[in-house]
């Protein structure tokens, strides 16, 4: 399991770096990147930092069918996770945090 970052449209917040329990990820050159890949164990904390829904949680086979992966998007005061088979696919399926105390 791990996570890819669409670093061209990253603005280097720095969010993602500051959450990751593991320190996996870093700014290079002002863009996010993650440097030990085999090492996320797919928390998703760094997903849900992201201001602009530019994480990925790439989802191994056995989770995802033909593999998947997950986003997340921050919408009036909650967060909406997002799953997608593949790239291109239509709608999202989406799961929202309602009726959790923390909104997650
Ligand atoms: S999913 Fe968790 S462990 Fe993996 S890079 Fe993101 S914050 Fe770090
Ligand atoms: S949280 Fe998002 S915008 Fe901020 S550094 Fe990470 S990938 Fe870039």
């Amino acid at each position: 399991m791990t996570i890819e970052i669409d670093s061209l449209n990253c603005s280097g917040c720095g969010n993602c770096a500051e959450i990751c329990p593991g320190g996996l990820i870093s700014l290079v050159d002002g863009k996010a990147a993650i440097l030990r890949p085999e090492d996320c164990w797919g928390c998703a904390a760094c997903l849900k930092e992201c201001p602009d829904s530019l994480v990925s949680l790439r989802l191994p086979p056995a989770l995802g069918g033909r593999g998947g992966f997950l986003k997340c998007r921050r919408e009036a005061g909650r967060l909406l996770w997002l799953y997608f088979q593949g790239p291109g696919d239509g709608e999202p399926l989406v799961v929202d945090g309602e009726g959790r105390e923390d909104g997650y």
